[in-house]
């Protein structure tokens, strides 16, 4: 593990000088996240609307499955795409491309491998990044507003309870999060998903790095 250092008595500009996080894979491909100390990251729902967001989410999956299939299967064989036929739901039209989830087959052991995702979480028809961000305002709202909040996306109230629930309850017990908290410094307060949102930035830039930190549980085996 590489130690984060230690942070400096001045105040420090985190986006022009990001501190990499602790794992040779985040130094190999991932964008590495900043940690807040001065100021909270603004939560707004207008970053969805913005296709620019998917482009680049779309070219991390690719990238990812690249990865994967390169790294073959654990048997050593060759993987044939096994693609997973999706239709995620967001607050705009989403292209011919996004309606497919990156998967293989092994030609020997004809084993999957689905590579993570920073656009599915497991089998949920929201796009991962309306998950994330609609559960994180949903934390500080109650009543009316919570309501206005579900309008705008759809999401009814049993669903938005549901990924409420998994966040604060189930999301602490994961291997995932036992391991990933340790690469915040300072330490995390809780688990909820909007404490460990205000630890990267606002906008497009935030939420892309928090998906990208977030995908190794967009596998079924993690996720709701
Ligand atoms: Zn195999």
């Amino acid at each position: 593990m590489i130690p984060y250092p230690a942070p400096a008595e001045e105040a420090v500009d985190h986006r022009k000088n990001p501190p990499a996080l602790l794992t040779s894979q985040d130094r190999e491909g991932w964008i590495p996240c900043w940690i807040q100390t001065a100021r909270r990251s603004q939560l707004s729902t207008d970053i969805l609307y913005d296709p620019q967001l998917f482009v680049i989410l779309f070219r991390i999956d690719s990238d990812l499955a690249e990865k994967a299939r390169a790294d073959r299967c654990s048997c050593g064989g060759r993987l044939d795409t096994a693609d997973y036929p999706r239709k995620p739901r967001a607050p705009i039209d989403l292209g011919p491309e996004h309606h497919r989830r990156h998967s293989f087959c092994c030609a020997e052991c004809r084993c999957r491998t689905t590579p993570p995702s920073v656009r599915f979480f497991a089998r949920r028809v929201y796009a991962f990044p309306v998950v994330v961000l609609v559960t994180a305002l949903a934390a500080g709202l109650s009543g009316s507003r919570l309501a206005t909040l579900r309008k705008e996306f759809g999401v009814d109230r049993r669903t938005l309870e549901r990924w409420r629930v998994w966040w604060r309850e189930l999301f602490p017990q994961t291997p995932f999060w036992k391991t990933a908290r340790a690469r915040f410094f300072p330490p995390v307060d809780g688990a909820q998903l909007n404490v460990v949102h205000e630890r990267f930035a606002g906008g497009l830039d935030g939420l892309v790095a928090l998906l990208r930190f977030f995908s190794p549980m967009s596998c079924a085996s993690h996720a709701l």
